[in-house]
């Protein structure tokens, strides 16, 4: 039973501050609309499913080898997309680029280099749950930061919080999760500026990037001549490839070496870097879904606030709403109509993936009708 396990677990010699925890993890349901984790909800197109076939397939013709350590094809091709997609000035070098097993490990090849024990890390809830858990992995501190009432962030609270804590490492999330807007480009000079001091490293977590509304820049476009600024990017979001675990990083060319000292050898599979090459050689045809997703994103918004409740800015593919009497009441009418989002555990609030059409229509729906029951 799960209580016998949690005994057995409990006389383990297990690590003080790992007793008592649960793993993170949202809930995963097989239901009509999930729309809990801010995946790309459309199937992956039929023409990058033959390319991602074929390259895999060459790629299982020489599995008896260990993977290319550099995964220099890999970084060559993210470059070259990073440098495109945001019309960079100076176009990146594949010495630019890192990436892991998903932007988690990447984070956490970041904190093992950078933070650790007597180290510490600052980001500002609410924001993505999972950095006080590098933290911990880590042996890191984890300081909580503040934002404003609305959530929002400025340079001067920023850079004193920076100048008052000195991390060693700043985490900015933009667009953040679970809130859904992005930060204006002086938020993270005046956090690279602040962290000059205890030559803090500055991660800017763009998992959402690519979702950004138009004319909202992204940090890259800061990296030249700042060697403690990493801009940190995920494949799981708009390039549909959630399943295939890939997070990359821009950064000067030292930190890529500072995170091999600590990455485990060859960490990136044959069949990973396979996949991943595959889905960037269509990029384009993937970010035509992007554009439907900004669609829908924008419809929740001004559908939700027509409904009298309270969305967020969202530069995201995924809306942060309050306004609710009860989350909870919400959350289960909606999970009883087979559409699954999320509870961040905010009261009143709660966050939407935003789908296809169809997902969303049947999420508004759904909601309305709980809402004309509550009144
Ligand atoms: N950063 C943010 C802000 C996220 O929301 C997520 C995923 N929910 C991640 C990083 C991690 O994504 P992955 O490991 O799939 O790249």
């Amino acid at each position: 039973s799960k209580k016998q396990r949690s005994q057995k677990l409990a006389a383990l010699p297990l690590r003080e501050e790992l007793r008592g925890q649960e793993p993170y993890g949202a809930p995963q349901l097989t239901v009509p609309a999930m729309l809990n984790v801010n995946e790309t909800t459309y199937d992956v197109p039929a023409d990058v499913v033959e390319a991602i076939t074929e390259q895999v397939r060459r790629a299982a013709t020489e599995l008896n080898r260990y993977p290319d350590r550099e995964f220099t094809a890999l970084r060559e091709k993210l470059a070259h997309y990073l440098s495109r997609e945001s019309s960079l000035e100076a176009p990146l070098s594949a010495e630019s680029i890192w990436a892991a097993n998903g932007s988690n490990e990447i984070m956490q090849h970041i904190f093992q280099a950078f933070a650790g024990p007597g180290r510490s890390v600052l980001s500002f809830p609410p924001t993505y749950s999972m950095y006080p858990l590098y933290a911990r992995g880590t042996y890191s501190d984890y300081i909580a930061g503040e934002r404003e009432e609305d959530f929002t962030q400025s340079p001067e609270s920023v850079a004193q919080q920076i100048r008052a804590h000195r991390p060693n490492v700043v985490i900015l999330c933009s667009p953040n999760n679970p809130t859904g807007t992005a930060l204006s480009l002086d938020v993270v000079e005046a956090a690279y500026e602040a962290g000059e001091d205890s030559q803090a490293m500055v991660i800017v977590d763009e998992a959402y990037g690519e979702f950004r509304q138009q004319g909202t820049p992204s940090a890259l476009e800061l990296l030249p001549g700042r060697e403690r600024l990493i801009v940190s990017r995920t494949m799981s979001k708009a390039f549909a490839l959630a399943g295939g675990r890939l997070g990359y990083l821009a950064a000067a060319p030292e930190v890529a070496d500072a995170l091999r000292l600590v990455r485990l050898p060859y960490h990136l599979s044959a069949v990973t870097q396979a996949a991943a090459e595959a889905a960037l050689d269509h990029s384009q045809a993937l970010m035509a879904n992007v554009e439907r997703i900004k669609t829908q994103r924008d419809r929740i918004v001004s559908e939700l606030g027509e409904m009298g409740l309270d969305p967020k800015p969202s530069d995201a593919n995924f809306v942060f709403f309050g306004g609710l009497q009860d989350e909870k009441t919400a959350w289960q009418h909606l999970l009883e109509d087979g559409i699954l989002i999320r509870d961040v555990g905010i009261p009143r609030h709660l966050r939407v993936t935003a789908g296809t059409e169809e997902e969303t229509t049947s999420f508004l729906e759904s909601l309305r009708q709980h809402l004309a029951a509550e009144s």
